[in-house]
């Protein structure tokens, strides 16, 4: 076992649960995070008129992993959810992901599952192969709702056009023939009982755990602090100090708004704005977290190129640029690079503790490497 403690940069997910896994096996672990607060981008607090909002975008949890369920069902209960979303068009909110219903009211039509399934046969522009986001809305639904739904929505979000996006970014969003509206089909589908931090709070509750608010690795590289091993959760870029060329990560201002005396402001949890607004999406917290409160919170979300960095930026010159960062990762000794921003994945919060659990495994079956 190691001396010295294992420091941990970053306390979201990967960095919690990295730190958790390593406490429970007997090392000492510090968590530091250039915040004020743990949880990192799942960070949610009631605002200044008691509701329970999201500071950094709606967070809703889904996974088919129920290895990943339970092990976080060690920190908190949870409240069943399933998200839903509608996607406003020339003014008229429509069920998305498309399905059935969507058809049929956008095109005044009376189309079956069956019929469904006939239309989009009949509109979809068959791609071969299948390689940008542009390729699988066209490939599957067709150019009218890849205009209505998709084109603008993207460029938006992330300052390109589909077609320079890897398909995965677009195949995240299903498309159905049923009538189902759920946005997500996960098996598990619920919102931590009492919030995101609370549960953060219960992960990083152990004695073996010390945190530290407010601090940037920066500052602790520089003064040369003693730890033994690392464990660094921010951009992997700023790692190496940007030696190849700053890797792209898209960002976005949040806009919160609190309506006092509206008990309800919208029919879902988030309404998609393709083609109006500078703005993406609102969300109205009190669907997703079953709040009772007169008045109620939401968020509108403005993507922006620069600021805190929320999304890899999934593209094939930015992939190429990544894996010249992770041959040096790789390279770095005492170091475990791990999350959204330090491995670049478009990562869900499922698959950022998957992907922490396999680093904690890996680490401590090799703990003679520290
Ligand atoms: P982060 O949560 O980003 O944590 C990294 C931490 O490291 C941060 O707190 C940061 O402050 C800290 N850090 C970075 N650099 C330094 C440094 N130099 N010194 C000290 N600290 C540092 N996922 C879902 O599953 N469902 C959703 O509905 C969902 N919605 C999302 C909505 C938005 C708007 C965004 C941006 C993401 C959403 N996600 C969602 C994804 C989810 O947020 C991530 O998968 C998850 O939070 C990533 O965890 P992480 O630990 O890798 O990174
Ligand atoms: N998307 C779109 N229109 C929408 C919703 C999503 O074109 O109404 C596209 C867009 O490119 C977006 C991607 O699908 O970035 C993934 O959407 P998701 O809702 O999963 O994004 P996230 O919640 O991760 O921001």
């Amino acid at each position: 076992m190691s001396q010295q403690a294992t420091l941990v940069i970053g306390a979201g997910y990967a960095g919690s649960v990295m730190a958790r896994e390593l406490a429970d096996a007997g090392h000492r672990v510090h968590v530091i995070d250039k915040r004020l607060h743990i949880a990192g981008n799942a960070y949610d607090e009631l605002d200044e008129h008691g509701v329970l909002v999201h500071r950094y975008g709606p967070h809703i949890f889904h996974t088919n992993g129920e290895r990943i369920f339970e092990y976080l069902s060690r920190f908190t209960q949870w409240r069943p959810y399933e998200h839903r979303v509608r996607g406003v068009i020339n003014g008229m909110a429509y069920p998305f992901p498309i399905n059935c219903d969507t058809l049929n009211r956008l095109y005044g039509l009376d189309l079956d599952e069956a019929g469904a399934a006939t239309f989009f046969e009949r509109v979809r522009e068959p791609r071969e192969p299948v390689l940008t986001s542009e390729d699988v809305v066209l490939n599957s639904v067709g150019r009218d709702l890849y205009e209505k739904f998709f084109l603008n929505y993207t460029r938006k979000q992330w300052g390109l056009d589909p077609s320079q996006l890897k398909a995965g970014v677009a195949a995240r969003i299903p498309v159905r023939t049923n009538t189902d509206d759920r946005y997500f089909t996960d098996t598990f589908q619920a919102m931590p009982l009492h919030g995101y931090t609370k549960m953060f709070e219960a992960m990083l509750n152990h004695p073996n755990i010390s945190v530290e608010l407010g601090v940037d690795f920066a500052e602790v590289r520089q003064r040369g602090g003693a730890y033994g091993h690392l464990v660094y959760t921010g951009p992997i870029d700023a790692y190496f100090d940007f030696r190849f060329g700053h890797l792209p990560y898209r960002s976005l201002r949040f806009e919160h708004e609190h309506l006092a005396g509206v008990a309800q402001y919208q029919e879902t949890g988030t309404i998609n704005y393709p083609n109006d607004h500078a703005y993406t999406r609102i969300t109205e917290f009190k669907h997703l977290t079953g709040q009772q409160h007169p008045g109620t919170s939401i968020v509108r979300e403005y993507p922006q190129a620069e600021g805190d960095p929320y999304y890899p930026v999934p593209r094939a010159e930015n992939e190429a640029l990544f894996k010249r960062y992770e041959a040096l990762a790789k390279e770095e000794k005492g170091v475990t690079f791990v999350g959204r921003l330090a491995q670049y994945r478009y990562y869900n919060m499922d698959q950022v503790v998957g992907a922490a659990l396999v680093a904690a495994k890996r680490f401590l079956g090799k703990d003679d490497d520290v």
